[in-house]
C-alpha cells in the first residue's frame, strides 16, 4: 500500500463524518480522531512485536533467567487510546527477583498503567496545574482521556524516578570518581569564567499529621505545617545578559530546590555546581541574604568561593536603623541614612567606613532600646563585612543583588503554593525533584523519547 492510499483512505473516511457547516475545526477533530485509531493498531503491533523479541535477561545481572510463564498479558494507556499486548516472565536465580524484560525495554513501570508518552504528558501537565484543571484542558488540546487521579499518580511516579536520579547525583558528591563524573557533565567556554551561586528558602504547606489536627491541637502541640525549601540557582556570569527592552534575563542555569533539610540541599548544590562547571570556574561568588545558614553552608562546601551579602537586605537594614533612631519616613532619617547608602556602592571599604561612623555615635543621645538596636545592626554589619565588596563587583560586572534566586523561589511558589493538593513530604519532594529536572533540561534523563 502507498502513502496516498492512506491518505485517501482517511480523507473518504473523514468527509464522510463531516457536515456541510463544519468548520476546519471540525475537519481537524475528526481526522484526529480516524487517524488515532490506525496510530493506535499499528502502536499495538510495533510493542507486540518489541516484546517478542526480548530475551530473558536479568536486568540486575545480567543472567539468563528461568522462564515463568510466556504470553502474559498487559494493558497500557497511550496517546492513542488502550493496547494490549503479551510477554514473557522471567525469575533470576542470582537475584532472587521476577521480571518483565519487555516492560523494561518498552519504557514501562511496574504495576503503572501509562505509556512514556503519558507518562511524560501526566509529569509536564501536572507541574503546570493542578491534575484537576489538568484533565479537562488535557483533552480539549489532544483528544486524551487521563482522570485527574491517573495523571496525579502517574506526575507523582514520575517525580519518584526524578528523586533516584537526584539521590544518584547527591551520592557522587561523596567520592572523587563521582566529583569527576558529575563534573564531565559540564560544558563550559574555553575562556575563564566566572560562576554565581545564589541561595535562598521559602516555605511550603505541609500537613504532617493528616486527620490528626485536631487531637494535636487538643494536647497543645499543634501541627507543623510550613517548612523551608531550600533553593539554589547556579549559573556563569557570561549566562547572565539583557533582552532588548533592557530587562535582565539568564540564558540558562541550574537549580536545587528540597525541603528534606541542609545536608541534602548541600550535596544537591554541590553536585549541580560541579555539573555548571565548578572546577573549571576562575572564580566562584555565592551571593545571598543575611541568613546564618547559607553562610554555614558556603564555608563549609564552597571554601574557595568569594562571598556576597545582598546589597538590598543590607540597606534595609540601614533604613531600619535610620527609622528607629530619627523616626520612620522622616526627612531626618533620610538624611541620615543618605551617605551610608552612597559609601555602600561607592567606597572600597564602604561598610569598614559605615562601622566606624556608628562606633562614633555618641550613645548617650538615645534611649536604651535604641542603643540596643544600634549595638545589633553594627554587628550584623560586622559580621558581614567582608561580603560587601559591592563597588569592586560592580566594576567586575558581577551582581551584587540576589534578584535571581528570589526569582527562583517565587516561580516555584506559584506552582507550590497553588493548591492543598500536595501535603505530604514524600509526595512534595518527588515533585521538587520533577519540576527541578525540568528546569535543568535534563527531562531526557526521565523521558528518552524527549526531542529535547
Ligand atoms: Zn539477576
Amino acid at each position: 500500500m502507498k502513502e496516498n492510499d492512506v491518505v485517501n483512505w482517511m480523507y473518504e473516511k473523514t468527509q464522510a463524518l463531516l457536515n456541510e457547516t463544519g468548520t476546519m475545526g471540525d475537519m481537524e477533530k475528526v481526522l484526529n480522531k480516524v487517524s488515532k485509531e490506525i496510530c493506535r493498531k499499528a502502536l499495538e503491533h510495533l510493542t507486540q512485536e518489541k516484546a517478542i523479541k526480548q530475551k530473558l535477561i536479568c536486568h540486575k545481572c545480567k543472567c539468563s533467567m528461568n522462564v515463568k510463564e510466556h504470553n502474559r498479558q498487559r494493558e497500557v494507556i497511550t496517546s492513542f487510546g488502550k493496547i494490549n499486548f503479551v510477554r514473557s516472565y522471567g525469575f533470576c536465580v542470582n537475584c532472587d527477583e521476577h521480571s518483565f524484560p519487555a516492560d523494561a525495554a518498552l519504557g514501562l513501570q511496574e504495576h503503572a498503567p501509562a505509556s512514556p508518552r503519558i507518562q511524560e504528558i501526566s509529569a509536564l501537565t501536572t507541574l503546570r496545574i493542578p491534575a484537576g484543571q489538568a484533565e479537562t484542558d488535557l483533552y480539549r488540546l489532544t483528544g486524551i482521556k487521563l482522570c485527574a487521579s491517573t495523571l496525579h499518580r502517574e506526575a507523582r511516579r514520575q517525580g519518584e524516578r526524578a528523586l533516584v536520579l537526584r539521590d544518584n547525583d547527591e551520592l557522587a558528591t561523596q567520592t572523587p570518581e563521582g566529583v569527576a563524573k558529575l563534573s564531565a557533565n559540564a560544558t563550559v567556554p574555553e575562556k575563564e569564567f566566572t560562576l554565581i551561586i545564589e541561595i535562598d528558602a521559602w516555605n511550603i504547606r505541609e500537613r504532617d499529621n493528616w486527620g490528626q489536627t485536631k487531637i494535636l491541637q487538643k494536647s497543645g502541640e499543634g501541627t507543623k505545617r510550613w517548612h523551608w525549601v531550600y533553593t539554589g540557582t547556579v549559573f556563569r556570569l557570561d549566562q547572565r545578559c539583557k533582552t532588548i527592552s533592557g530587562r535582565p534575563v539568564i540564558s540558562e542555569r541550574g537549580y536545587v530546590a528540597t525541603r528534606k533539610g541542609l545536608e541534602g540541599f548541600q550535596r544537591q548544590l554541590y553536585a549541580e555546581a560541579l555539573q555548571r562547571g565548578m572546577l573549571k570556574a576562575r572564580n566562584v561568588l555565592i551571593l545571598a541574604d543575611g541568613a546564618v545558614w547559607i553562610w554555614n553552608i558556603a564555608t563549609d562546601r564552597f571554601k574557595e568561593a568569594k562571598q556576597r551579602v545582598d546589597l538590598y537586605h543590607v540597606k534595609e537594614h540601614l533604613w531600619d536603623l535610620a527609622a528607629e533612631l530619627h523616626g520612620k519616613g522622616t526627612e531626618e532619617a533620610r538624611e541620615w541614612v543618605r551617605p551610608f547608602l552612597q559609601w555602600l556602592k561607592s567606597r572600597k571599604d564602604g561598610a569598614l567606613d559605615i562601622i566606624e561612623s556608628l562606633q562614633e555615635i555618641d550613645p548617650n543621645v538615645y534611649t536604651a532600646n535604641q542603643q540596643k538596636i544600634l549595638a545589633r545592626e553594627i554587628n550584623y554589619l560586622d559580621t558581614h563585612k567582608n561580603r560587601m565588596d559591592y563597588k569592586n563587583g560592580k566594576a567586575m560586572g558581577e551582581p551584587i543583588g540576589s534578584g535571581a534566586i528570589e526569582s527562583t523561589c517565587a516561580q516555584y511558589q506559584r506552582r507550590f503554593k497553588l493548591t492543598g493538593q500536595f501535603w505530604s513530604l514524600a509526595g512534595d519532594e518527588a515533585f521538587l525533584a520533577l519540576a527541578t529536572i525540568h528546569r535543568n533540561k535534563r527531562w531526557n534523563q526521565l523521558f528518552s523519547h524527549d526531542l529535547n
